[in-house]
């Protein structure tokens, strides 16, 4: 049916080779792209001889002449971004110029600033629409799958949604005292940016980590939930209609926690640039560097996740809650495709998107959020690949 262009070779990416040569009629050529071609190879030593065919390229992602040439020379129907949010624009600008569809997993951010803001990709909209080209936003887990739960809901069991709760829970454990799950420098800069949530018709800001509750995961247990922001309520505040509140909760350790504390006192969370013996670092990717690499924890790391929304609304005038979530089990995603489920929960969506773009399900020209598509063949599609989802009509609420 197409060809995909990955661009990027780290933990997601791995995630997403491996399940688009399970689907071989839709990616019937993949091209694995990243800065060090490498990895690329190796992900192709490994997967290669199926029916996908599979080759691999060097390319700078920053550099749009560089993505051009690599397009026109490969001429994928899609390109498939999972390398890093400062990439997002130089590759939809290539897929401007090329007459490619795009799809990614985060949302553009500068280098300089931790700001996790839509706008500049959000002003792509007429440009694609004009191409006839579609671009999908934030397709992974959260956000990704958690916009998709929220326009499940909204088609089959509400009226209105007034308020959303994401709990992104990680109850695995990799045995060493810190290391983050996915990319640090991103992951960092995520956790130690202040707190925001959506309330009537504005962003309340919380200092970061500040807000705390207890909640009862099934499979999981009661653990601690932080309130943090994350990129899909903004997308989620404008699309789900009369949604009054929405917050994002996530799970730390008091370890976790701890650790990042002295981190960030000692000023290695940090992402102005410092002199150090004549040279200009960046403390936060030097911290990086010296962290256990995420696509490393596959192996070590055991238990599960639990990803999913809590909804309160009304339905033919009656109060109505529902909550919808995904476990993943760490060591079941390892032997599967290798890689934990942190990557393994993001990997898989992006599959999804790009074959249901590529199937003409999801394919409507402009610049969209996942929540904007029919959420139906998706929902479908999780259940096949890898992340099956439960329904409980009568869940506990957070405060
Ligand atoms: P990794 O750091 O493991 O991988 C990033 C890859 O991108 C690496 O192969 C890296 O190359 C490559 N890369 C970086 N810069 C460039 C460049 N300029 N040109 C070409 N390639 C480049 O990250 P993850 O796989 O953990 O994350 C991938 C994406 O997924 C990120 O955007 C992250 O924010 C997103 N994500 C989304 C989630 C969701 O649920 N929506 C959850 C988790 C992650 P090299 O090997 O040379 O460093």
């Amino acid at each position: 049916m197409g060809k995909a262009l990955i661009i990027g070779a780290g933990g997601v990416a791995s995630v997403v080779v491996h399940k688009c040569v399970q689907v071989p009629d839709v990616f019937e050529e993949i091209c694995i792209a990243s800065r060090t071609k490498s990895k690329c190879d190796a992900l192709k030593e490994k997967l290669d001889g199926g029916k996908t065919k599979i080759q691999t390229a060097q390319v700078d992602a920053d550099n749009v002449d560089e993505l051009v040439e690599l397009i026109n020379s490969f001429k994928p129907d899609i390109v498939i971004n999972v390398a890093l949010p400062y990439q997002d624009l130089t590759i939809m600008d290539a897929c401007l110029a090329t007459g490619v569809h795009y799809l990614d997993t985060a949302n553009y951010e500068p280098l300089d600033t931790a700001k996790f803001e839509y706008k500049w990709q959000w002003a792509y909209r007429e440009k694609f629409e004009e191409a006839g080209l579609t671009a999908i936003l934030g397709c992974g887990f959260d956000p990704g799958v958690t916009g998709v739960f929220s326009a499940y809901a909204q088609k089959h069991y509400f009226d209105e949604i007034h308020q959303i709760d994401i709990v992104d829970a990680n109850a695995g454990d990799h045995g060493y005292p810190f290391a983050t799950n996915f990319n640090p420098e991103i992951n960092i800069r995520e956790i130690t940016a202040n707190g925001r949530y959506w309330e009537n018709g504005e962003f309340i800001e919380t200092p970061p980590l500040s807000e705390k509750r207890v909640y009862d995961l099934p499979e999981i247990g009661p653990k601690d939930v932080y309130l943090l922001y994350h990129e899909e309520l903004e997308s989620l505040a404008q699309n789900i209609k009369g949604i009054k509140k929405i917050r994002f909760w996530m799970t730390f350790s008091e370890k976790y926690l701890t650790h990042l504390k002295v981190l960030e006192n000692v000023g290695m969370t940090s992402i102005e640039p410092i002199n150090f013996e004549g040279q200009e670092i960046v403390p936060l990717q030097f911290l990086k560097a010296v962290l256990p690499d995420p696509a490393s924890l596959g192996p070590r790391t055991k238990g599960k996740t639990n990803i999913g929304c809590i909804f309160q609304g009304v339905k033919d005038g009656e109060e109505k809650t529902y909550y919808v979530y995904n476990v993943s089990d760490h060591q079941e995603c390892y032997r599967e495709v290798g890689s934990q489920a942190i990557s393994y929960t993001t990997g898989v969506p992006a599959m999804i998107g790009a074959m249901l773009l590529l199937q003409g399900e999801w394919k409507k020209p402009g610049v969209y959020n996942v929540e904007e598509f029919n959420p139906d063949p998706f929902m479908d599609a999780l259940n096949e690949y890898g992340l099956p989802w439960q329904e409980d009509f009568n869940p506990e609420l957070i405060d």
